[in-house]
């Protein structure tokens, strides 16, 4: 099979009672000329993961293999990866071109050829004009590109990007996401990415990897992710703010992977509704006449909610109410439509949208990842 082939990985460091699992027992596939992202939180693993395929870091356990060849003893400089890190680490005594044709040099690639390359990738990058400038005169989103278009000069048959912009703020990272998604597209690129920012592996991934605690989550394209995550771990990660029970929750059982919703059936049997950041929702009060704490069962389950605070945001209104969903008191945020917020104190009613819900299974082995 093309491309990278993960298999039971175990990274560790140190021995004995100071030993720590930061990896344990991962598989992963990544095809040819796709782009994965890693996603979790920081210390999850991710790094670790990368590094052990890049060879950087001894396996414990399981094997790195690319297009069906192990790499078990295959050095660094001989696996044909690209690395890319946060400190882009460029050559402070070479420019802007000759720090792209690094790779080429060493790789005895013709002159002419190599100031194809070169000239090939800065147009890439958006630096069409930057070859003959001191890496030191540039800023810290341009250097990121100069190291983007080294990495990528050699024709890395996979490139390996660790947190590339966490360094940055969060205009020009939203703004090289996009620019590194469309340059890993146009070149074919096979890439795996490091990052703790949802936003970031949305934007540039076709499939995401949810990383916790050592362990991978769930692989899914970030549609599918969103609207099916495998379990309350891998909602909750994403930004599901709470834990509606199946019974409670009534007729609604969440979004489908086609954008619709579906009836609730036998086989949602003590799961949960993920309410994410707009499944919450302020009725009118003409709708929710008989409303109320305990006003539960079929699909207009709505519950008595105390307004905290309002905010008027994007040509909408979130409230921030207190309220229990069945799982126990909860600060949430619900969604207003266009008016004026309630004043503090005061008491809504709020239901659930499905299209802003998703339904989570009850399976024991997934979640117990989450305690
Ligand atoms: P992430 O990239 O998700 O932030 P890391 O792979 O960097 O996570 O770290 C995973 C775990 O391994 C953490 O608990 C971290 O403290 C530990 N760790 C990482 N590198 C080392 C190291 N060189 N020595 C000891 N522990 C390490």
């Amino acid at each position: 099979m093309g491309g990278l082939s993960v298999r039971g990985a175990v990274v560790r460091y140190g021995s004995g009672e100071t030993a720590t699992t930061a990896v344990a027992g991962v598989d992963l596939d990544v095809a040819d000329g796709e782009i994965l992202a890693l996603l979790g939180p920081s210390g999850c693993g991710k790094s670790s993961l990368l590094r052990a395929v890049a060879g950087l870091e001894p396996l414990a356990a399981g094997t790195v293999a690319f297009d069906g060849e192990d790499l078990a003893g295959v050095p660094v400089h001989r696996r044909g990866f690209g690395l890319l890190f946060q400190d882009g680490q460029l050559f402070a005594h070479r420019d802007v071109a000759r720090n792209v044709a690094y790779g080429l040099e060493t790789a005895r690639v013709p002159r002419a050829q190599r100031g194809e390359r070169v000239r090939e990738l800065l147009d890439a990058v958006g630096l069409a004009r930057y070859g003959r400038r001191s890496v030191s005169t540039l800023s810290g989103g341009e250097r990121q590109r100069v190291a983007l278009a080294r990495a990528l000069a050699p024709r890395p048959r996979l490139l390996l990007l660790d947190e590339p912009f966490s360094a940055l703020d969060r205009a020009l990272r939203e703004r090289l996401a996009v620019d590194v998604r469309d340059v890993l597209r146009d070149t074919g690129t096979t890439a795996v990415f490091v990052t703790h920012d949802h936003d970031e592996a949305f934007t540039v991934a076709d499939r995401v990897g949810v990383m916790q605690a050592g362990h991978l989550l769930q692989v899914a394209p970030p549609e599918e992710l969103w609207r099916a995550p495998a379990s309350r771990a891998v909602a909750a990660f994403l930004g599901y703010q709470a834990f509606v029970p199946r019974e409670v929750a009534g007729g609604t059982a969440g979004a489908t992977n086609d954008g619709g919703t579906r009836p609730a059936d036998a086989t949602d049997a003590g799961g949960w509704l993920a309410v994410g950041p707009n499944g919450l929702r302020v009725l009118p009060t003409d709708l929710s006449g008989r409303g109320g704490a305990g006003a539960r069962g079929g699909a207009d389950t709505s519950w008595s909610a105390r307004v905290v605070a309002g905010a008027f945001r994007r040509g909408r209104t979130e409230l921030t109410v207190d309220v229990d969903l069945g799982a126990g008191p909860q600060r949430l945020v619900a969604q207003l439509d266009g008016v004026a917020p309630p004043a503090p104190g005061a008491t809504v009613t709020v239901g659930l949208d499905a299209a802003g819900c998703a339904f989570v299974g009850s399976s024991p082995q997934r979640d117990s990842l989450s305690a």
